[in-house]
């Protein structure tokens, strides 16, 4: 027999919350403050099983899921769990869950869904704190298998024990995180989207090249822009602003002045029709325009580019193996290829006095699809040109974008890995719970700190500083961990 689940607020959150509740067997109560909210979030719960079902994706009769509209707060007296998920307001749920404690048995567990908010400062003046922890669910809550889990700084190590074991049962995957600001995800995702707008606002690039980019060279599902406009403008921008905020603004945090532009036109996204992008039903999907094809060089030397040499190994030209050891691909007109490390290719270009194109980096070398390169300033465009035809001989579609130091794949990977391992420096949770956190909540190909190790904890540090010295920039500054890691050659996962 399953206990009785009980959520207030019937949203967007706590209808899906409700769903997979009641999909799992339990009877679930439902109440919201706003007349009839409850009975319409029951109904379209009912509509979505309708659908999954039809679809093949699940078996269930939505007609027998126990869901039942709460007239009122006694109504969740039977409840073994209550998962609150109304406003985002600390005064709101704090008066909730006192109300609720003088309606619900002694060893009800209180849940939030808080996305910002400290359980810990969610329980404060409650008669038992210890029954108060953090369930951060992501949306949509039927198809992200993540839950955060959050327990406060009273919350009893049992309770947060049933919570996880509870929704293991509803098929979820559970993480453990520290009730700081952002938990894991909305913490460490940040710099997916900040580099996109900073690479914009430094006309890097447009944004359908950096989405094309970050998808078939990074690796990601979606780009960054794209993503934007899927998940709304405005609460992006209200997340990072509130994880910025609780970070006493820390540039690493700070919020786009282009999306706050985007917020106050109305120009949320996808529910507006505009955001980034055109969403309308006449407008075309934005495709990034790749560089149309060159002929491949005769050959090219390698001097010790082992960090290119994946890349190049799928060109199918000649390489013969040169005299020096400055990391470099030397092609015909003398020009050299290297790897992005972070410097632009303007300022490799004085080091070694030939023109420079700097080579993004990739989520995997043999199966990236698409690459950004920039060359130095007074680069002669057959040299560009010869670049680009090697790199298209590899089968990659190729973005040329400005002199941006650490391109897109870079300094965006660079990023994610740091604040992954600040965030394991500062204890918000163990290496396997981060990685496993961004790869089922945010939906990115590999666990930031897994990255790193691939990369290596000294190549990520070296990118990172040199883009906090070239910027002259705290954002970039690298964390004390991954400093340590870079200097003992330790690993993060
Ligand atoms: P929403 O606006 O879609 O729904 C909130 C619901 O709560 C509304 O139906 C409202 O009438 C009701 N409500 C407000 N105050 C209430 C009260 N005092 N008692 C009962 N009902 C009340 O919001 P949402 O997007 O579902 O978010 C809900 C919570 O989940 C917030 O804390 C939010 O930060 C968090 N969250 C949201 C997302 C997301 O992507 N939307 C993801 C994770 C967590």
């Amino acid at each position: 027999m399953h206990e009785t689940v009980a959520v207030v607020g019937a949203g967007t959150m706590g209808a899906g919350i409700a769903q997979v509740a009641a999909l799992a067997g339990h009877p679930v109560v439902v109440l919201d403050a706003a007349p009839g909210a409850a009975d319409r979030a029951i109904a379209g719960i009912r509509d979505q099983v309708t659908k999954l079902v039809a679809r093949g994706k699940i078996d269930a009769d939505p007609d027998a899921l126990d869901l039942t509209a709460a007239g009122s707060l006694e109504a969740l007296a039977p409840a073994r769990i209550v998962i609150e998920a109304i406003v985002e307001d600390l005064a709101a749920k704090r008066s909730l869950f006192t109300d609720l404690e003088r309606v619900v048995a002694p060893g009800c567990v209180l849940a939030s869904n808080t996305s910002s908010l400290s359980p810990t400062a969610i329980a404060a003046g409650a008669a038992r704190p210890e029954r108060i922890l953090g369930l951060h669910f992501f949306n949509p809550v039927p198809r992200m298998r993540l839950v955060e889990v959050i327990a406060g700084s009273d919350t009893a190590p049992e309770v947060a024990d049933q919570a996880a074991d509870l929704v293991t049962g509803w098929g979820k995957t559970v993480v453990r995180a520290a009730p700081t600001p952002g938990f894991i995800v909305n913490r460490v995702a940040r710099p997916f989207y900040a580099e996109a707008w900073r690479l914009l606002a430094e006309q890097a690039a447009p944004p359908e090249t950096i989405d094309a980019v970050l998808t078939g060279a990074g690796g990601f599902p979606m780009g960054p822009f794209a993503l934007m406009d899927l998940i709304g403008h405005d609460v992006n921008e209200a997340v990072t602003r509130s994880v910025w905020t609780a970070f006493g603004h820390d540039p690493r945090f700070e919020p786009s002045r282009a999306q706050r532009d985007l917020v106050e036109a109305g120009r949320l996204g996808r529910k507006t029709g505009r955001g980034t992008y055109h969403h309308g039903p006449d407008s075309r999907p934005a495709v990034a325009a790749a560089v149309p094809p060159r002929p491949a060089p005769p050959k090219a030397i390698d001097h010790s580019a082992t960090d290119l040499r994946a890349l190049i190994a799928r060109t199918g030209a000649p390489i013969v193996d040169g005299y020096h050891d400055t990391g470099t691909i030397e092609l015909p007109s003398g020009s050299v290829l290297v790897r992005s490390t972070g410097v632009s290719a303007t300022e490799l270009a004085g080091r070694h006095g030939v023109p420079v194109i700097v080579v993004d980096r990739a989520l995997d070398d043999a199966t990236a699809t698409a690459i950004a390169i920039a060359s130095s300033d007074g680069c002669p465009a057959d040299a560009l040109h010869e670049a680009t035809g090697l790199l298209q001989a590899a089968g990659l579609a190729v973005h040329v974008i400005d002199d941006a130091p650490g391109l897109i794949v870079t300094r965006t990977v660079a990023m994610l890995v740091n604040l992954a391992a600040d965030a394991l420096y500062q204890g918000v949770a163990d290496a396997a719970d981060i990685d496993t956190a961004m790869r089922l909540g945010a939906n990115h190909p590999l666990g930031p700190l897994t990255w790193g190790d691939r990369w290596g904890a000294d190549t990520v540090h070296t990118i990172l500083t040199n883009l906090q010295h070239g910027y002259g920039d705290p954002r970039y500054r690298p964390s004390p961990l991954l400093r340590r890691r870079a200097l003992s050659g330790g690993r993060f996962a």
